[in-house]
């Protein structure tokens, strides 16, 4: 019987050292030859001589006016020529060291010749004879290695399409067939290599990228159902009328996109299912009160709550915000961090044990080892990406499988957000609160510096505050200091003693960084100069102005991040960013800055500009490859793929059915081989 797992070893002409050499390429199946797709052709298909460009590969038909003549020079050299008639021009041909092909080509014949092009000389260097008959205008390209040949290759597939073309199943339900007008997988597959024209080899390419799509997030969907299924999660009874009683309670109505996602994370709290949820909003989207409502949630319902944050900064300006929300005898909450004192820390440790406390704030230090909880019930971390798989894991083993809330504000692209987090369910804050004064970002050159000073001290003179952002140099960290003290000692003499002016870098003790944020927050500071470490979450509605220094050496995210700091009160808002790019990537970066203020969009140009590995950075790259899709460019069929997946993943038994008889057979093979459906 003949399956399409055979080893290609079967095939006439692959013996023991050819199976070797295409195990190489990473074919070792007959699947994974035909599979095995060019990853360019050869386009052989006739152009006009006017759109020809000089030095173009290129076919040429034509009818040959005279006898080839063959004339040998040097030692072993020759060259043949003729003349060809296209489009009532004349053409040189000249072959080099082909004397053989005289008997190919005679004069008042056609003839298909297949050349570089010489524009101005209208001559054409010839590397193969194609014939009249060819009708084959893509010649597939694939990459080989030096054990294997392009034409051998290309044999092996055709003899492999003969014998097991029949073999070859399709694995999408017609359904999606039929709505989507995808092509049948074997023709699509065959016509990956040997396509009609260019309309069929889009459209084959299209319905294998719809496929590849959908199979990674049909095995995605099986892995939220097989976690959903082992993580038996909290069921946490909150009492409604007393959430809803809390939420009337703050001081702003909620937006309707803060609603939308509250109603997700409490539907997902409420659930016997353990909640696993990825919350995105942009900066100033207003994450942190829906945190809030669900922490009230957890506790109306007798559960204890976490929230992680990354800096002991950010860890002080939640428990603020928290405070600011929650009645104190109402919500008990605390703050652990790195800096805690022994003894406060030895009172909360006991709290949290005891049920005393029902909110705990902090950093990395919650996840220490005595750090225990009476009855933990909710896990949220915020700026997740900045926190590795196993530190989410510790603080989420504390608990008996609590449910579990990501935010982020960095917005990642949905496409890389359905990708890299495909198992997570998520939701978007796609709207800012009303009345927000949009920012107003300048480039300025570095010359233009002290122009923009004299801004920025009417700014405050009228009462405002403003950052300014040094670089960060990442081959050194004591530079970076420098670099900041520096900058801090030009705007000392700039605005002292009228204004004061700060310095922030992240090689002072905590307790200092404290101390200026505060003074900061008081305005006793009016200017800070800081390096990254604000990036996130620092909130000074006061601070209207923000100067970015070497604003090209940062990434789009960040920057917007950065800028994030500013217009967050009622006043207008400007970022200044200073630099003097030295190519055309760091002016592009500079002017979409200036031109948008939408995150989402912002980093999904960072995404196309840098691609999806640098976007996460090496570290966390979970991110899939794909054989033919680019999660860029084909975002929309990945979105499609995700949806139709969703839907026949909540079909219990969907298996069952006949016309995902290719499908299941599709995913039980490979890799995914131990996946039971049962
Ligand atoms: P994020 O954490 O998403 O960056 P925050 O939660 O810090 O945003 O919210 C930014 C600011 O907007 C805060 O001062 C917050 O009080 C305010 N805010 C949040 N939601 C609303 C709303 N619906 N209407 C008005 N202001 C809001
Ligand atoms: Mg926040």
């Amino acid at each position: 019987m003949k399956n399409f797992q055979d080893s290609v070893a079967v095939l006439k002409g692959v013996g023991a050292k050819r199976v070797e050499s295409l195990q190489e390429l990473g074919i070792v199946t007959i699947e994974d030859l035909v599979t095995y797709y060019p990853f360019r052709y050869e386009d052989i298909q006739e152009k006009q001589l006017n759109e020809i460009q000089d030095q173009e590969k290129v076919v040429l038909k034509g009818l040959v006016i005279n006898e080839p003549v063959v004339s040998y020079y040097g030692f072993k050299k020759n060259r043949l020529n003729f003349r060809l008639l296209k489009e009532h021009a004349v053409i040189n041909v000249t072959f080099f060291n082909q004397a053989f092909l005289k008997n190919k080509i005679q004069a008042s014949e056609e003839v298909a010749v297949f050349g570089k092009w010489d524009a101005k000389r209208k001559a054409l260097t010839g590397m193969k004879i194609l014939g009249t008959k060819n009708n084959e205008d893509f010649e597939p390209i694939y990459h080989v290695n030096k054990k294997i040949k392009q034409a051998t290759l290309v044999e092996l597939i055709k003899v492999a399409f003969s014998e097991y073309y029949e073999e070859i199943y399709e694995d999408l339900p017609a359904e999606l067939l039929s709505k989507y007008q995808l092509m049948h997988r074997p023709e699509a597959v065959y016509a990956m290599h040997f396509p009609k024209d260019n309309e069929q080899s889009a459209l084959a390419r299209r319905r294998l990228i719809f496929e590849e799509f959908f199979l990674f997030q049909m095995n995605m969907q099986r892995l939220k159902k097989q976690e959903q299924r082992i993580g038996k999660g909290t069921q946490i009874l909150y009492d409604v009328e007393r959430l809803k009683g809390f939420t009337r309670s703050l001081p702003f109505e909620l937006t309707q996109a803060q609603k939308r996602v509250t109603n997700e994370i409490c539907r997902d709290m409420r659930s016997k299912q353990m909640m696993h949820r990825l919350l995105q909003g942009d900066v100033g989207s207003g994450k942190t009160v829906v945190a809030a409502i669900a922490l009230y949630a957890a506790m109306s319902a007798g559960y204890q709550g976490a929230l992680m944050v990354p800096t002991e900064i950010l860890a002080e300006q939640h428990l603020e915000s928290l405070n600011q929300l929650f009645n104190p005898l109402e919500v008990r909450v605390a703050l652990l961090t790195g800096s805690t004192k022994a003894k406060e820390r030895r009172r909360i440790l006991e709290e949290l044990e005891s049920g005393m406390l029902d909110v705990v704030v902090g950093t990395h230090a919650l996840i220490q080892k005595d750090v225990n909880f009476h009855r933990l019930g909710l896990v949220i971390t915020d700026e997740q990406h900045r926190f590795g798989v196993n530190q989410r894991k510790i603080l989420r083993e504390k608990g008996a499988n609590p449910d579990v809330l990501f935010m982020t504000a960095t917005p990642i692209p949905r496409t890389l957000a359905i990708t890299a987090y495909g198992e997570m369910d998520v939701s978007v804050i796609d709207e800012l609160p009303a009345g927000r004064i949009p920012i107003e970002t300048r480039w300025i050159k570095t010359q233009q510096v002290d122009t923009a000073l004299s801004w920025m001290k009417k700014e405050v003179q009228n009462g405002s505050q403003a950052y300014v952002i040094c670089p960060l140099i990442e081959e050194s960290e004591s530079m970076d200091v420098k670099n900041a003290t520096e900058i801090y000692e030009h705007l000392h003499q700039f605005f002292e003693p009228e204004h004061r002016v700060g310095l922030l870098h992240g090689k002072m003790p905590a307790q200092e960084k404290e101390a200026i944020m505060q003074k900061f927050k008081e305005n006793y500071l009016q200017i800070l100069v800081s390096t990254t470490v604000i990036e996130v979450g620092v909130n000074v509605p006061n601070a209207t102005m923000m100067m970015i220094m070497d604003a090209d050496r940062f990434g789009l995210a960040q920057l917007h991040q950065l800028r994030g700091r500013v217009g967050r009160g009622k006043k207008a808002s400007y970022c200044l960013l200073v630099s003097n790019p030295k190519n055309e990537l760091g002016k592009e970066r500079m002017k979409i800055m200036t031109e948008t203020t939408d995150g989402f969009k912002l980093s999904e140009k960072d995404l196309e500009m840098r691609g999806p590995g640098e976007f996460f950075g090496a570290r966390q790259s979970g991110v899939p490859q794909f054989q033919l899709g680019n999660i860029v460019e084909d975002y929309q069929v990945l979105e499609v793929a995700r949806e139709c997946a969703e839907k026949i993943w909540q079909q219990p038994t969907w298996w069952q059915e006949p016309q995902y008889a290719g499908l299941k057979q599709k995913l039980a093979v490979g890799e995914a081989a131990e996946i039971y459906f049962d």
